[in-house]
C-alpha cells in the first residue's frame, strides 16, 4: 500500500499532481510531498525561523512562540485536520512548515517597512517572499536554484498575491487572476494557521502580562470555555486553567472545521482536485464559529498587537529595518559580496537588499545595525 492510497478522490496525490519545475525521478521510498517536507526541514531559512519574532521579540523570553514553534503548531493542527478529512497530510505538513519562511525579522512590521521602502520596485510581501525562498534563494542543489518543490506545495505557500504580482508569477498564481480556489490542503493549512495563532497568542499574551483573564472574559467564546474549566476543576490554578481552556479552544475550532467541511464535501462531492479548484471554498468554519474566531482576532488586535509595549518594540524594529535598508541602498558596498549587484540595475540591487534583510533573524538584524551604525564597534 502506498502512503497515499487512503486519500479521498478530492485530495492531492503524488501520481496526478502537477509536478516540479525541473523534472526529477520519483523517489523510491517517499511520496513527492514527503520529499518536499524533508527539503523544507533541511533548508537554512527553516532553521532561522527559530530566531524570528512571532509577536514577542525573540530575546524577550524563552517561553514565547517563535516563527519556528508557530510553524510546528500549524503543522500539527493541520495534519490532524487533514487526516480526518482524508486529505494529503504530507502536503499540509510541507505547506505549514514553509508558510512563514519569507517572514522578515521582527514580525509584520519588518514586512511593512520593506514594502514601503520597495514601493517603486514591486513592493515586499511575506507570502511572496516565502515562495521566493523555496523557488530561488535557497541554494543547495546542483541542478537548480531553490528547492524545486511540487506545484501544489508552492501554490499552498502563496496564500495571497496582488493581481500585478500574479501576472508576473505565472501558473502558480493563475488562480488569483481566474478567481478559483487552491487545493483543499492549501485551504486547510490557511485555517490551521489561524487556529494556531489565535490560541497561542492568547497564551503568550497572558504569560507576558499584557492581557488578562478579566479582559478575555469579555470575549464570549473564551469566557464560555474558561467557565467550563472552572466548573470541571473548581479552584484550578493559573497556568493549568489557561492551558485547559486553550486546549478546549483548539479542539472546538478543529472539530467545527472538520464537521463543517465534511458536510460541504459530502454535498459538493468533488471527484478530483480540478473540481475542487472550480468550486467555492470547501474548507470552512461554520458561521457561528467564524463569528467567534473573528471576535477573538479582534480582541487580540486591539489589546495585544496594539499594546503600547508591543508598539514600542514595533517602532524600534521598524527603525532598525528602515535604517539598514537606507544604508545598503545608499552604499551597496556595505553589503556582503553575494548581495552586491554587478549589473548596475537598481531594481535588481534593491531586491537583493530586501532578500538580505528579510533573511535576517531578529538578533542578526540588531547586530548588523550595530555593526553599521555604532562608532564604538569598528
Ligand atoms: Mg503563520
Amino acid at each position: 500500500m502506498t502512503p497515499e492510497q487512503y486519500l479521498a478522490p478530492y485530495a492531492v496525490q503524488s501520481e496526478t499532481a502537477r509536478g516540479r519545475r525541473h523534472d526529477e525521478a520519483a523517489h523510491a521510498s517517499r511520496s513527492q510531498f514527503q520529499r518536499d517536507r524533508d527539503r523544507i526541514i533541511h533548508c537554512s531559512a527553516f532553521r532561522r525561523l527559530e530566531y524570528k519574532t512571532q509577536v514577542f521579540l525573540n530575546h524577550e523570553g524563552d517561553m514565547f512562540r517563535t516563527r519556528l514553534t508557530h510553524s510546528l503548531e500549524v503543522a500539527q493542527i493541520g495534519r490532524s485536520l487533514a487526516r480526518n478529512l482524508r486529505l494529503n497530510e504530507d502536503l499540509v505538513e510541507a505547506v505549514s512548515l514553509a508558510h512563514d519562511l519569507g517572514h522578515t525579522p521582527f514580525g509584520h512590521v519588518g514586512q511593512d517597512v520593506l514594502n514601503e521602502c520597495m514601493k517603486d520596485h514591486g513592493g515586499f510581501e511575506h507570502n511572496l517572499q516565502s515562495l521566493r525562498v523555496v523557488d530561488k534563494l535557497e541554494q543547495s542543489y546542483g541542478a537548480f536554484d531553490g528547492l524545486n518543490l511540487m506545484f501544489e506545495t508552492r501554490e499552498g505557500i502563496l496564500k495571497h498575491c496582488s493581481l500585478a504580482n500574479a501576472k508576473m508569477l505565472g501558473p502558480v498564481a493563475q488562480r488569483f487572476i481566474d478567481r478559483t480556489q487552491p487545493s483543499l490542503e492549501a485551504q486547510l493549512t490557511n485555517l490551521a494557521d489561524e487556529i494556531a495563532y489565535n490560541s497561542h497568542d492568547i497564551d503568550d499574551g497572558l504569560r507576558s502580562g499584557l492581557i488578562t483573564i478579566e479582559q478575555l472574559e469579555e470575549v464570549e467564546f473564551f469566557a464560555r470555555l474558561w467557565h467550563e474549566v472552572q466548573t470541571a476543576y473548581p479552584g484550578v490554578s493559573g497556568r493549568r486553567a489557561i492551558y485547559e481552556t486553550l486546549r478546549r479552544l483548539i479542539t472546538a475550532l478543529a472539530d467545527d472545521l472538520i464537521a463543517t467541511s465534511s458536510a460541504l464535501l459530502a454535498d459538493a462531492q468533488p471527484g478530483s482536485v480540478d473540481e475542487v479548484r472550480a468550486s467555492g471554498p470547501l474548507i470552512r468554519f461554520s458561521d457561528g464559529m467564524r463569528k467567534d474566531a473573528t471576535e477573538l482576532k479582534r480582541f487580540l488586535r486591539q489589546n495585544l498587537y496594539r499594546h503600547y509595549q508591543v508598539n514600542r518594540m514595533r517602532v524600534k524594529a521598524s527603525r532598525i529595518v528602515r535604517e539598514l535598508y537606507d544604508a545598503f541602498s545608499d552604499e551597496p558596498v556595505l553589503l556582503p559580496p553575494d548581495y552586491q549587484d554587478k549589473s548596475g540595475d537598481e531594481g535588481k540591487q534593491v531586491r537583493m537588499i530586501a532578500d538580505y534583510i528579510a533573511g535576517m533573524t531578529d538578533r542578526y538584524a540588531i547586530r548588523e545595525h550595530r555593526r553599521i551604525f555604532s562608532l564604538e564597534e569598528l
